[in-house]
């Protein structure tokens, strides 16, 4: 027998499907923005790659996916050989796949879910998709199909994007890719480049890694057509604030369909009431939740935390040079080792390092990274700059010591460094005694102490800009909502 269809009680429900990159430092930004949608009235279908979803249902329990009438997760398969390992996924390859494998399974998700909504009064036809800007190369085609309006979400700064629309220039004016690799080390990439709107003043080194390259290789083609991409998009998010990031958003937004600097989506979010969503996680490892009572016990600002993110990888011997230089630093710090950060072997500390520092230390391997930020005892960061890293750590008015890694963190640690006054840069190249200096001046220094000033500010302007009813990127959210997500395509 047919099934009875029922008609939706509401069909101008407006429904968001929310489409992640499959990585860490995109599925929670996008968590944030989804939640913010619902809190707007939005249904949301907040869509994970198989792999993941079985490692957010590992590490939150298995009620954490489990969403609720109007906020529902979904999963598509991302294509690589399956895997039961926790650990981050070969990015060339998951951007390959993405690339050749992520269209149709999408394409029948939104069908499906369009299926359910005529044949049941539970769930609205969808609205609208809300894609990340490096899912746009599969994304946009569907919502055309569909004949719904398509918004792309970049959760990098909004200058690390502009780097990366910089990369069509670069490579028509022969800097990239570069010639041979010994353009690596040669002293090419201090070269000034000084016509990024923007950005004056940058060194190629600083622009988004990619590009340090001897051909045109998977990843340079996935950042061109994303970059080319977003221009078909109805609009474009950031989690930023126009205060930051100024003459880059306007330079954006000429380039660009209408931009939407609407962050900190944390700040944004505090506006709301609390629900029932508040308590939906998107760790991938399971968070120890001890250091915050080891904090606890600790002066304050007299803490300085070290966290590389969730792809950073470095060697043993860079380890070991971080290593040595906290402990000679003599500051109290609670050190996050992902178990794969090292490469080859598990991390491996030396004993002596680890019974020297014990009394005034804490390893762990993920942590709850907003709440140890906020901590009153957490005095400094050093991090790998990914842009989640850095406007947590503004948002909790904590200075930073930056080593990048590799996308647009090296663009973030130059904002961070030459441009807000925040951070102060290690040498890639990482030594022990550059890491105890640096680490001293940030924790009890002058310069430490201007930093932390600088970014209490950036912290109260990220507040301003988040107020309701007045603020930029309060406004903005309203614009957004109110116009392009609630249009019919
Ligand atoms: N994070 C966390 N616990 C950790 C390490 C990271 O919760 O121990 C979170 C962090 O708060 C941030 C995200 O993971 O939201 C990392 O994103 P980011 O853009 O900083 O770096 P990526 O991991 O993408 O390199």
């Amino acid at each position: 027998q047919a099934k009875q269809k029922t008609p939706n009680p509401n069909p101008c429900t407006p429904h968001a499907v929310c489409m992640p990159y499959p990585a860490q430092g995109h599925i929670n930004p996008m968590l944030k923005l989804a939640k913010l949608l619902h809190h707007k009235g939005f249904h949301i279908t907040f869509v994970n790659t198989e792999f993941n979803h079985r490692r957010l249902l590992k590490s939150q329990g298995p009620h954490s996916l489990s969403g609720t009438a109007s906020f529902r997760f979904e999963t598509i398969p991302d294509g690589l050989p399956p895997s039961e390992a926790d650990a981050t996924q070969d990015i060339p390859a998951l951007c390959h796949s993405i690339m050749h494998n992520f269209i149709d399974p999408f394409r029948v998700l939104l069908d499906k879910i369009n299926d359910e909504a005529a044949a049941s009064s539970e769930v609205p036809p969808v609205t609208c998709v809300v894609s990340d800007g490096a899912m746009s190369c599969f994304t946009l085609k569907v919502a055309e199909e569909v004949g719904i309006p398509a918004v792309i979400f970049f959760p990098t700064s909004a200058t690390g994007l502009m780097g990366h629309v910089a990369y069509p220039k670069l490579i028509e004016k022969g800097f990239a890719p570069l010639k041979d690799e010994s353009y690596l080390t040669n002293g090419y990439l201090d070269t000034v480049i000084d016509w990024i709107p923007g950005m004056n003043g940058i060194r190629l080194k600083d622009l988004p890694s990619f590009i340090r390259a001897t051909e045109l290789n998977v990843m340079i083609h996935f950042v061109l057509e994303a970059i080319d991409k977003a221009r078909e998009a109805s609009a474009i998010i950031f989690n930023t604030f126009d205060a930051l990031e100024h003459d880059v958003l306007e330079a954006l937004s000429t380039m660009y369909p209408p931009i939407y600097p609407i962050g900190p989506f944390q700040f944004l979010l505090d506006q709301f009431p609390q629900n029932h969503l508040n308590s939906i996680g998107s760790s991938l490892w399971k968070e120890e939740t001890e250091c915050l009572s080891w904090l606890d016990s600790k002066q304050p600002n007299s803490v300085i935390y070290v966290n590389f993110g969730s792809i950073t990888v470095m060697t043993p011997l860079q380890l070991i040079e971080f290593a040595w230089g906290l402990a000679n630093s003599n500051q109290t710090f609670l050190w996050v080792i992902r178990p794969d950060l090292v490469v080859g072997d598990s991390a491996i500390l030396l004993p002596d390092f680890v019974s020297e520092t014990k009394e005034r230390s804490l390893l762990a391997s993920w942590c709850p990274q907003e709440q140890v930020l906020n901590h009153p005892s957490v005095g400094g960061f050093l991090t790998h700059c990914g842009w989640n890293s850095t406007l947590e750590s503004i948002c909790s008015g904590v200075p930073m010591l930056c080593w990048p890694f590799f996308a647009e963190q090296q663009t973030n640690c130059w904002s961070c460094c030459s441009q807000w006054g925040v951070g102060m840069e290690i040498n890639s190249d990482v030594k022990r005694e550059e890491v105890e200096r640096m680490v001293r001046e940030l924790m009890g220094g002058e310069r430490g102490k201007e930093m932390r000033r600088k970014v209490r500010e950036w912290k109260k302007l990220g507040e301003e800009a988040t107020a309701c009813s007045v603020g930029s990127s309060y406004l903005n959210f309203e614009k957004l909502v109110g116009g392009v997500l609630m249009s019919t395509g």
